[in-house]
């Protein structure tokens, strides 16, 4: 039985390029079964919300299973917070069910639009990792669908190469058909936040190491325009999930319920200078005057997720997108990302948000990106010279130990991979020995030098 499959041109989240490929939109697990059968694409790849900036989802040429659809909750034990649920739920699913009731996802990133399958799949950090680590380490097991037309359960005690060659694993292995993840037991949906306004980097860093040291959830914005004695000045947000006696009187008869606000849409491609050195230059002087150093009780979501409220925000980069380039320099060593943050500031490129956070150890995840050492991200329009720019940023990660993180990339050479992810041939062993006709792989997996270049020719 063939199952219909509409050909598409789709993007990163940056939207940097648009590729086609062939879409499946399975409902039934029996569809998905039918379509990994389908001999006229060369290759798939599961896609989730699409969330990552650069091409980890992406497959041109072959197909992408769209897993929206399987996103059925199967098991909750409500004793131990353990949730199982198909690999296309997302976070907001999650936490629209769950957190009424006390109980939210260890580990959240930037934006609750992200699915389960893509959040091992990246192995996705949140402000917390110095203390809870990544997405992964409360994954108990998953179901995976392998190359080799198998349900394989894994688990760390089960078929362990499998399950860390998963984590992080950018949907090379499979197709992540249900999870069963620990979730973490919460009293209120909102946040208590210490702001501190940090006059530069050395300023900034130095509160960091107090606010890591109290505070499990810690994050920090930089002012990238900022110059000379000023470079790195920031605000760091540092904080904790409140308790009800936090909680001001009008809050504290549904301290799991706070009011939602209506969400904003971004309706059309800005122009290429709606996020140029000007207007950046303008909003970043009022948020750092804005966020003196205070504290505030906050909804939950409000911290987690600032920008979901605006829907489609990728579009103020207009029509040619952007880039997010997010390193993490290892140890407790600051040079790499004073010389990178410096660059970025000489070469006056605004990025519109730029965000530091300090991973705690990473785990066993072969191709996990998190490791012991600080993590910078940078947004950056496609304007004139970015290949260029980039390149530039890549000597000074490569000089300083850093790697980059895959569910952002674009760019990245296959030397440059090969070079920073050590574990990748590990990685490569353990695919073939459950896939070995290939059938699962992306535009950046072969981009990069992870898998071969395709043996079958691409159909689109
Ligand atoms: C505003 C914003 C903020 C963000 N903040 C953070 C952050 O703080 N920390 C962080 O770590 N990341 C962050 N991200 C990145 C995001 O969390 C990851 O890219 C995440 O993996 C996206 O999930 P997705 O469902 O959209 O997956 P997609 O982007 O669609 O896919 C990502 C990868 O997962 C694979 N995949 C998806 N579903 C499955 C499945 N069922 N089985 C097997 N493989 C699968 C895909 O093949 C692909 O390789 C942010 C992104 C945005 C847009």
């Amino acid at each position: 039985m063939l199952i219909p499959a509409e050909k598409k041109r789709l993007s990163g989240w940056g939207r940097y390029a648009f590729p086609e490929s062939y879409v499946f939109r399975p409902e039934k697990w029996k569809t998905l079964d039918a379509v990994l059968k389908d001999d006229r694409v060369p290759d798939f790849l599961a896609r989730g919300l699409g969330r990552s900036y650069g091409d980890t989802a992406l497959n041109e040429g072959g197909a992408l299973v769209n897993m929206l659809r399987l996103n059925r909750f199967l098991d909750w034990n409500e004793e131990k917070g353990i949730l199982e649920c198909e690999g296309g739920t997302t976070l907001k699913e999650i936490l629209d069910v769950f957190l009424p009731r006390g109980w939210m996802p260890y580990v959240c990133p930037g934006t609750k639009f992200v699915t389960v399958g893509g959040a091992i799949a990246n192995d996705i950090h949140g402000k917390n990792h110095h203390e809870e680590g990544s997405f992964g380490n409360h994954v108990i097991s998953f179901d995976l669908i392998t190359g080799d037309g198998r349900n394989v359960h894994c688990s760390r005690d089960e078929n362990a190469d499998l399950f860390w060659a998963t984590i992080g694993g950018i949907g090379l292995t499979g197709i992540i058909r249900s999870v069963k993840i620990q979730l973490k037991q919460v009293k209120t949906a909102y946040f208590h936040v210490d702001y501190y306004q940090a006059k530069n980097l050395d300023d900034l860093l130095e509160k960091m190491k107090e606010y890591d040291t109290k505070y499990p959830y810690t994050v920090a914005w930089l002012d990238c325009l900022a110059q000379k004695e000023s470079i790195g000045r920031g605000i760091l947000m540092g904080g904790r999930i409140a308790e009800v006696e936090d909680l001001p009187p009008r809050w504290k008869n549904m301290p799991l319920t706070p009011k939602k606000k209506k969400d904003i849409t971004v309706p059309f491609d800005a122009p290429a200078w709606a996020l140029g050195q000007r207007t950046v230059g303008i909003f970043n002087s009022w948020y750092y005057d804005l966020n003196k150093t205070r504290y505030q009780i906050v909804p939950l979501e409000k911290f987690f997720f600032p920008l979901d409220r605006i829907l489609e925000w990728n579009r103020m980069y207009g029509k040619k997108g952007f880039i997010q380039y997010q390193v993490v320099f290892p140890g407790n060593d600051v040079k790499g990302l004073k010389v990178l943050l410096e660059h970025l500031v000489t070469s006056q490129r605004a990025s519109f948000l730029t965000v530091l956070k300090r991973f705690g150890p990473g785990n066993e995840g072969i191709l996990s990106f998190p490791m012991q050492g600080y993590t910078l991200a940078l947004d950056i329009p496609n304007h004139a010279g970015l290949t260029h720019f980039v390149e530039d940023l890549n000597l000074i990660t490569l000089r300083y130990n850093g790697r980059l993180y895959l569910a952002k990339d674009q760019l990245m050479s296959d030397s440059m991979f090969h070079e920073t992810y050590p574990r990748w041939l590990e990685f490569q062993e353990i695919k073939l020995k459950y896939d070995p006709g290939m059938r699962f792989s992306s535009t950046m997996a072969r981009r990069i030098g992870l898998i071969p270049e395709r043996r079958r020719a691409p159909i689109c």
